[in-house]
């Protein structure tokens, strides 16, 4: 009988511990998904009523004149960079929603790299020309890459855009491409504030700012090497930072282009 009682014992503590643990598990799983759908959802629930405000300013600063009110124009200006850059954090926070959850499809074709890498810097050259830093482009005649045109684009995109940030006027930014072996190789340099080197890691996570005002001061989010270590990532390629306080910084991603 107590052989019998002791094995039931056992029974019972098995099956309310493995309840337990389903129970646990499940919730939790289930939590991060719910969290993920909860980001992803607001970010694009937001997306209208921001475009809604970013016309109605434009409308309500084609009816004033700027000149005369000046304040009201210096408030305008003011609310237009303002809902500008949320539009940017909340495209941001939905492209990293999106990877969390792998519903983003990534294309994979074999391209050539070359215009999008002119239609990068050509984006980026009002950047560079307000505070009179020197854009230099290097590339082979052709350029084949494999991967998602959009996404090694827009990898472009924020790596220049940073260069063009942190480097004080009258600078210099490079984009160096080139084939290396059975890689596409990517430089982007510059002669700007440099990062520690304690940062190199830190500055891929999200919302990190190795210097929040002076990064806030120049509209960065905290987002944008998040999302290009997710892009570099989804390629199978490899992202480094070397980089010297007060002398510049440069990124170097090498994307397989055999796979
Ligand atoms: P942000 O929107 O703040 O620029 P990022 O994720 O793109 O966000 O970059 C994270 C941080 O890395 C920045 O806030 C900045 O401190 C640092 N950083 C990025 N690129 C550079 C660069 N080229 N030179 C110096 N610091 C940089």
């Amino acid at each position: 009988i107590l052989l019998i009682i002791g094995f039931v014992f056992v029974g019972v503590a098995l099956f309310i511990s493995a309840a337990m643990s389903k129970k646990a598990m499940i919730p939790i799983s289930r939590a991060f998904t719910r969290q993920r759908e909860f980001v992803g959802d607001a970010s694009h629930e937001l997306r209208t009523p921001l475009s809604v405000l970013l016309s109605s300013l434009d409308a309500i600063e084609m009816t004033i004149d700027t000149k005369k009110e000046e304040f009201a124009g210096k408030l305008l200006s003011n609310m237009r960079q303002e809902v500008k850059r949320m539009t940017s954090l909340v495209s941001d926070l939905l492209t990293l929603a999106r990877s969390d959850s792998n519903i983003i499809e990534r294309r994979s074709e074999t391209f050539d790299f070359l215009p999008h890498a002119e239609k990068a810097i050509e984006s980026v050259e009002s950047l560079a020309n307000a505070k009179q830093i020197n854009l230099h482009f290097d590339a082979p005649d052709t350029l084949m890459a494999k991967g998602d045109p959009e996404r090694l684009s827009q990898l472009l995109y924020i790596l220049l855009d940073n260069a063009i940030k942190y480097t004080p006027n009258q600078g210099e930014v490079w984009l160096l491409l080139s084939r290396e072996g059975q890689e596409l190789c990517i430089r982007v340099k510059d002669t700007g504030i440099g990062i520690k080197k304690e940062d190199f890691h830190r500055v891929f996570e999200r919302f990190y700012r190795a210097d929040k005002s002076r990064s806030r001061q120049m509209g960065g989010h905290g987002l944008g090497l998040s999302i290009a270590k997710w892009i570099v990532e989804t390629h199978e390629g490899t992202i480094n930072i070397s980089s010297e306080i007060g002398k510049g910084t440069e990124f170097t991603i090498r994307i397989p282009l055999k796979k």
